[in-house]
Formats: structure tokens, C-alpha cells, sequence
């Protein structure tokens, strides 16, 4: 595998990052995962556009240009001959002198990362998959603000530890004050009354390029959406829910803890309408 390192791309095995560098001491990085279909990374630039969001607000300096960073991607694509691939575009704020101080001169590390993507089993398109609720809440805005796509993902990971010990795919996580917020890595929609509702970015989540083009898609097809603050009880009495992100795009849900649901019409259509303008 070729992986791009820095300004050039180098073999996997050669790939080496300091042990100093502060992504690896605390986590003090930023990073995209993107999908490629055919070889064509799906909404690219809105990606790129949200990493560079997440770098600012922590103050990381993306060593490349954003052109210059789409040319990496692409080139990483075509050096591993990929078509159907999983990307990772991710930017530590790199080696510096010791201490937490961010301020302090330090010179990033940008790495590219793709692989061959495995397809989702069909199964868990057509039966939906299970979820629980963690104890684990999500992060508060005020705290390290969810809508930073940064490497410091460590509730979410002891909230998916908690989904696999209880034989889940993945667990819903609750904002501090007890709403719906997403799930570990990916954004929750439920339907009722035919009414697609999401949690607003409000709540304290990470503002999802599938979920906004969910939403978009949705609302071309006159379905009405809404974003709010959705206690687990409106979550439990919804009819339909799905969860959505870059690499699954749309997943139906059959259940939340104990409530079952039944994979309905608008995980399949809002899924179809995605796919339609990957064909694009
Ligand atoms: N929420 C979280 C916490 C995530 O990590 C992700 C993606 O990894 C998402 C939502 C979905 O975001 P996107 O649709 O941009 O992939």
C-alpha cells in the first residue's frame, strides 16, 4: 500500500510518524473518512471544506493547499489502483516541543490513507441493525465541541465497546442533558406521522455530509424534515430509523435496546436517491 506522507507518497512500511507527534501523544489532530465510487471520491471538496473547519477551530495548520490536498487524495487513490476504496485524510499538529502548549511552533503531520473498501454485508441493508443505548454520553459542545471532526474520539470508542459487549452493531449516545445526539460514528433520522425528524446540530453532533444531503434529498421528494431535540422516548416511538454516514450512506435500523423496528420505505428510497447521485 502507498500511503501519502507529508508531500510525497511512500510505501506503507516506510510510513513512520515520530512518536513524539502529538495526534499519537493526545490525540491532537483532525481527519476525514471519505468514500470513492469508480474511483471518484463522493463530495470531496465538501469534505476537504469540513477539515479545514475542524483544523481552524483547533488552531492546526494544514500543511498543504486545499488543491493541493485533493490532488493528494487523488493520487494516493490512483498509486494503491483503487476504485472502490475507504479513505482517511487526517492532520496532527505534529512534533513539537514537550507540554500540552499548542501554541508553541510544532510542524504538522498530514497523512492519506486508502484501502480497498469492503462492501456492508446486504443483510444489514435488508433486516436493519441493532443498536443500544451507551451510558456514555457525547461530548458537550462547550467541552470539545462534537461538529470538530477530531482524533480524540475516546467516548465514542468506550460507547462502541459498550454496543459490542451487548452483541450490537453500534450504540445511540445521548447529549449531557439526556437528548438524542448520533451514534459513534455515525447520524441518527427516525420517522413518525411521516415526519422525518434528525437531532439539530444544536444538540451536539457532528454535522454529517451524508445527513445533509439526507436531508436535502428528503425534502426534493417533499418529505418533510425537522431537526430538534428528540428525548429516547420520541426515538422509541418512531416507526422507522436509520442511521447514515460516508461509508454505510444509509442504514435502516431493527432495533434500539428493546424497542424493535421494521426496516421501512425511507431508509430504502433516501438511500436510493443517495446512490442516484453517486451514478451521477
Ligand atoms: N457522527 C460521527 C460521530 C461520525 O464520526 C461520523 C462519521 O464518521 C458521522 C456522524 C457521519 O458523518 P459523515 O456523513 O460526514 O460521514
Amino acid at each position: 500500500m502507498q500511503v501519502f506522507l507529508n508531500d510525497k507518497l511512500v510505501p506503507e512500511g516506510e510510513a513512520r510518524v515520530s512518536v513524539l507527534d502529538r495526534g499519537f501523544l493526545y490525540g491532537d489532530s483532525v481527519f476525514e473518512t471519505l468514500r470513492a465510487y469508480g474511483g471518484v471520491p463522493f463530495m470531496l471538496s465538501t469534505h476537504l471544506r469540513r477539515l479545514a473547519r475542524s483544523a481552524d477551530a483547533l488552531g492546526i495548520h494544514i500543511p498543504i493547499s486545499i488543491d493541493e490536498l485533493r490532488s493528494a487524495v487523488m493520487s494516493t487513490l490512483e498509486a494503491n489502483s483503487l476504485k472502490s476504496a475507504y479513505l482517511r485524510v487526517m492532520v496532527s499538529r505534529g512534533v513539537g516541543p514537550p507540554g500540552f502548549d499548542p501554541t508553541a511552533d510544532t510542524t504538522p503531520t498530514l497523512v492519506v490513507l486508502a484501502r480497498e473498501l469492503s462492501p456492508y454485508p446486504d443483510e444489514m441493508y435488508t433486516d436493519g441493525v441493532k443498536l443500544i443505548v451507551s451510558p456514555v454520553r457525547r461530548n458537550h459542545p462547550q467541552a470539545l465541541d462534537p461538529s470538530i471532526k477530531s482524533g480524540n474520539f475516546l467516548n465514542n470508542i468506550l460507547a462502541k465497546a459498550d454496543a459490542s459487549r451487548a452483541g450490537a452493531y453500534d450504540s445511540v449516545m445521548l447529549s449531557i442533558e439526556g437528548f438524542v445526539a448520533e451514534c459513534t460514528s455515525s447520524n441518527i433520522f427516525f420517522a413518525r406521522d411521516g415526519v422525518l425528524h434528525t437531532p439539530s446540530t444544536r444538540v451536539g453532533i457532528l454535522d454529517g455530509i451524508t445527513r445533509g444531503t439526507i436531508i436535502e434529498q428528503a425534502r426534493k421528494r417533499n418529505i418533510q424534515v425537522q431537526e430538534g431535540e428528540y428525548t429516547l422516548r420520541a426515538l422509541m416511538e418512531a416507526e422507522e430509523v436509520f442511521i447514515t454516514n460516508t461509508t454505510m450512506e444509509v442504514m435502516p435500523v431493527r432495533a434500539v435496546d428493546d424497542r424493535t423496528f421494521r426496516p421501512g420505505p425511507l431508509a430504502k428510497m433516501l438511500r436510493d436517491a443517495y446512490q442516484a447521485l453517486i451514478n451521477l
